[in-house]
């Protein structure tokens, strides 16, 4: 490798390899990327920011999958009930090839042994998985396919030939305090959402740092107004899970009933509530039967009451609404085409680092479509990653390369606080009355903020001198991109559509139903997608 990034303070023999595929990110998608490129016989480098099969979003919970029979009135429907709420921005054809492509691959998982309960017909039910076991099977399975696995192994960076194309990354591994880099045919990235470290449930690696080398690669983003997902969780813990509240009522201080108040369309009520004080919840709504298979259908969500002492069902406990950004979302990555390329040769993208638009629009909520495109664009990233570094055969090895990350990796300024970039970055993002209830001046003005944080995060990190504070410098801004292209993007689309709310605008506007594009680093774009429904004559806004 050429360069390694200017800041490097390793001491320990760099560990360098090479590979046809590299795959940043073991959750989900990334398993199911590695798995996939190895089937189809290329040789394939895993690295994860932590473990992987205990790492990120699925890992510590249970998940709900968008999986629906073949059966084409029960496929109709699962599509068309996604599609107000997504404000019209999914394509059809990207539905049925998840839908297809998810079956197939649960099929899979149930082979591998994952053991789905079964229904009185004694018919597993394949709607939903435990993320330890889930993610404990996709790791073996991925061992015996025969990808090597770096674990603790952050990417810091892509590495880019001298024709632009992504031909590896390098990074760090934590415990052995040593660079890495892989030099590869194609690279996937699979590094989940952006949470802003919010501290909610499996998000702590989640900082967006996909997003970030990408668009130092030239990808591009779309969907990023589309950022701004917030779970119920108890005002004491982490654990965003939200299915339960739909047993709920909620209830101000004194114990009076919050009116509308609810855990899908009353939220924005909650977070309302919650600006001026705080509200109380309680599952009163489950009865007996219900209680004993919502126990056994999410253990951990009952652990922070058991360990407070609190019958949540009984007694009334504070909630919050804690911040989940893209991880909830669907903004991400740029797709350009079936095999979940992305607009910067040589590199794939899959999962919640990708754009979900494609399957569910500008909402999520719940439904599950998040861990279906997981499955399957992670599939199809995978192979698409494969074919292609295979194509180029010995070449691809043969480049020379160089380090393409730049922010707060190869300092061209004064030093710089981490912890106070990521405050500041938090200070914007985190606000319900900022981020959920969006407002010309709001947006206006935090980009302005954010604008000057990207400048700062130019400079040295003055916690550069050990492997630790690298890694989170890095974090840092790219939350702090992430950031910039969620806001521009928010700040184009003068209207209110799937997740995203303008308080200024409040109606869905029929002109504006087209997906935005985002992208650029010191000076962030963002213009109409082209591809999309309706799309006008892209136009672009900048923003420095
Ligand atoms: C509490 C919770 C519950 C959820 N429940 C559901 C549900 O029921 N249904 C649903 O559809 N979706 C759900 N989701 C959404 C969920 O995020 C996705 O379904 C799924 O986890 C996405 O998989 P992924 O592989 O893209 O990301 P993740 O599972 O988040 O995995 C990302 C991986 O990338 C690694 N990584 C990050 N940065 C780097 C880096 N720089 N270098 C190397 N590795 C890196 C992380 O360590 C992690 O292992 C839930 C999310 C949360 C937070």
């Amino acid at each position: 490798m050429s360069d390694a990034f200017s800041i490097s303070t390793q001491q320990n023999e760099p560990l360098e390899l090479t590979a046809d595929v590299l795959v940043i990110g073991g959750g989900p998608a990334g398993t199911w990327a590695a798995w996939s490129a190895a089937s189809k016989g290329a040789r394939v480098v895993l690295a994860d920011k932590g473990y992987c099969g205990a790492s990120g979003a699925t890992a510590p919970s249970g998940v709900g999958v968008w999986y629906v029979q073949p059966d084409p009135e029960e496929r109709a429907k699962a599509k068309a009930s996604r599609e107000a709420l997504g404000g019209f921005l999914a394509d059809h054809s990207w539905m049925d090839r998840v839908l297809d492509q998810t079956y197939e691959n649960v099929a899979h998982l149930a082979q591998w042994g994952y053991p789905f309960p079964t229904n009185e017909r004694g018919e597993q039910v394949r709607r939903g998985m435990q993320g330890p076991e889930y993610m404990k099977i996709m790791r073996k399975v991925v061992k015996q396919a025969g990808v090597k696995i770096l674990d603790h192994s952050p990417a810091l960076e892509l590495l880019l030939d001298f024709d632009g194309v992504v031909a590896g990354a390098a990074g760090v591994q934590r415990q052995e305090n040593r660079p890495w880099s892989v030099k590869a045919g194609a690279v996937v990235i699979a590094t989940g959402g952006c949470a802003f470290l919010s501290k909610a449930l499996g998000t702590n690696v989640l900082t967006g740092d996909g997003g970030l080398m990408a668009a130092e690669a030239g990808g591009e983003m779309s969907g990023m107004e589309f950022s701004n997902a917030y779970s119920l969780a108890p005002a004491f813990s982490s654990v965003t899970k939200s299915a339960y509240y739909s047993w709920a009522s909620f209830t101000y201080e004194d114990g009076r009933v919050i009116e509308g108040a609810g855990s899908q369309r009353g939220r924005s009520i909650i977070a309302k509530t919650l600006l001026t004080q705080p509200v109380f919840c309680q599952l009163d709504k489950a009865d007996d039967e219900t209680q004993v298979w919502m126990r056994k259908g999410q253990p951990n969500f009952f652990l922070p009451f058991d360990r407070a002492g609190i019958n949540p069902f009984t007694d009334r406990f504070p909630v919050t609404m804690r911040l989940e950004g893209t991880v909830r979302g669907t903004g991400g990555i740029r797709i350009a085409d079936t095999t979940c390329a992305t607009t910067a040769p040589g590199l794939y993208a899959a999962g919640d680092a990708a754009t979900r638009e494609l399957i569910c629009g500008g909402f999520t909520g719940g439904g599950s479509h998040n861990a279906a495109w997981a499955i399957s664009s992670g599939y199809w990233a995978g192979g698409g990653a494969a074919a292609y570094a295979l194509s180029l055969g010995e070449k691809a090895h043969n480049r020379r390369l160089r380090g393409a990350g730049r922010a707060a990796l190869r300092p061209a300024g004064a030093g710089f606080d981490t912890a106070e970039i990521v405050r500041g970055v938090q200070s914007e993002v985190t606000p319900y009355d900022k981020n959920l209830f969006r407002t010309e001046a709001g947006l206006r003005s935090s980009l302005v903020e954010l604008n000057g944080l990207w400048r700062a995060v130019q400079g040295r990190p003055e916690s550069a001198s050990t492997t630790e504070g690298v890694i989170q410098a890095r974090q840092a801004a790219a939350m702090v991109a992430t950031a910039r292209w969620m806001y521009a993007s928010a700040h184009v689309r003068t209207e209110t559509r799937g997740m995203h709310k303008r308080v200024d605008h409040p109606a869905q506007s029929p002109e504006q139903q087209y997906r935005l594009l985002s992208g650029g680093l010191d000076t962030v774009w963002v213009k109409p997608d082209p591809t999309s429904v309706a799309a006008p004559a892209p136009k672009e806004t900048v923003s420095r």
